[in-house]
């Protein structure tokens, strides 16, 4: 099969980067802390910028709701959208959070193509059943 080059390109360039942190420990925790960093971007485009909201109260789910229809009743707790600079922010969190996922993947001889597609094959087996 052949692979996506994109997500092929990626992995590799990561393997090539990658100089300090190669231990799994060190690949692990900063994998955490860029996920901490994902979460603490958003919460500064909340408290710092402003350019988002957040409102969050208990999911209000009437009783018996169908599951095809659950969709329409969750809320995100978010409004607004997220200025440029948050953006930008936010968007080179998740692009070091990938960093050391495709590290991490290195690591372990796991292809992240591979990863996607059986993860998108789960998501359209289960449909709604996948619970996330
Ligand atoms: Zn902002």
């Amino acid at each position: 099969m052949l692979k996506d080059l994109i997500c092929d390109e990626f992995q590799n360039t990561v393997s090539e980067s990658l100089v300090y942190h190669r231990s799994i420990l060190d690949l692990l925790s900063k994998l955490q802390q860029a996920n901490a960093n994902i979460s603490r971007d958003v919460i500064k485009a909340v408290t710092n910028c402003g350019c988002l909201q957040i409102n969050a109260q208990k999911q209000a789910i009437p009783k018996d709701t169908p599951l095809g229809d659950l969709k329409r009743y969750f809320q995100t707790h978010l409004s607004g959208k997220a200025c440029e600079h948050c953006q930008e922010s936010i968007e080179n969190q998740i692009g070091q959070h990938l960093f050391y996922i495709a590290a991490i993947c290195n690591l372990l001889d796991i292809n992240l193509y591979d990863v996607f597609i059986k993860k998108q094959k789960q998501m359209e087996i289960l449909g709604m059943f996948n619970l996330s």
